[in-house]
C-alpha cells in the first residue's frame, strides 16, 4: 500500500495548476511595432519557452492570452492603437507560437486577462487553484490578472525572470505589490522552482 501511495507523489500530472502567459505578441515584443516594451523585455522569451516545456512535461494545462482589440476601442484614448483583432502585431510571437498546440487561447480586452473572458470558467471546470503567471507588463495585464486572481482566491506563482515592462520602476514596483499586498508567491526563475 505505502508503495502505491509513493507512486501517487511521483505522478508527473498536476491537474491543478495552470500555467498563465500574458500577451507575449508581436505589438509588444517586437522592435518598430505599436507598444514595443524594449530589447530588455525580449529576455523573458527564453525563460519562458523553457517554463512551458517544463510545464507540459508535467501536464499542465496552458493558457496564452492575447489583447486583442477593434479600431474603435476606448483603449485607444490612453495607448497607441495596438494588438487590432486579425492584425500581424496581435499575433503571439514566433518564438512562442510554436508551443500554440494543445494550449487554449484567451482574447481579452482589457489589462485582466478575467476581464469579459472565460478565463475562470477554463479554471473552474478543470479544478485548478494554482496559477504561474508571466509575461508583459509586469505592472499593467500581468498585476491586473494577478489581481482578479487573487480576488477570487487562486493561489498565484511569478517566476522573476518571466516577466518584464518597458518601465523598470514600475516593474519592480509591481512585483512588490504583488507579493506582500496581493499575496502572490514571486520565485526567483524558472531554474530555481
Ligand atoms: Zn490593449
Amino acid at each position: 500500500m505505502l508503495v502505491v501511495q509513493e507512486e501517487d507523489k511521483l505522478e508527473p500530472v498536476d491537474k491543478h495548476r495552470a500555467l498563465i502567459i500574458i500577451d507575449m505578441q508581436r505589438d509588444f515584443l517586437e522592435k518598430g511595432r505599436a507598444l514595443f516594451c524594449g530589447e530588455h523585455a525580449r529576455q523573458v522569451i527564453e525563460p519562458i519557452q523553457e517554463l512551458i516545456d517544463q510545464e507540459r512535461a508535467r501536464s499542465t494545462t496552458v493558457f496564452f492570452t492575447a489583447d486583442t482589440h477593434s479600431p474603435d476601442d476606448l483603449e485607444f484614448n490612453m495607448f497607441p492603437p495596438h494588438c487590432l483583432r486579425g492584425s500581424l502585431g496581435a499575433q503571439v510571437i514566433p518564438e512562442l507560437a510554436t508551443r500554440l498546440d494543445n494550449t487554449i487561447l484567451i482574447e481579452k480586452q482589457r489589462f485582466s486577462a478575467f476581464f469579459n473572458t472565460n478565463l475562470d470558467e477554463h479554471l473552474q471546470e478543470k479544478g485548478i487553484n494554482i496559477l504561474t503567471i508571466c509575461g508583459v507588463c509586469t505592472e499593467i495585464c500581468v498585476l491586473h490578472t494577478v489581481a482578479d486572481a487573487r480576488n477570487r482566491d487562486y493561489a498565484v506563482e511569478i517566476p522573476r525572470d518571466c516577466v518584464a515592462s518597458f518601465d523598470k520602476e514600475a516593474h519592480l514596483f509591481a512585483l512588490h505589490h504583488m507579493e506582500k499586498i496581493l499575496g502572490a508567491r514571486i520565485i526567483q526563475g524558472t531554474k530555481n522552482e
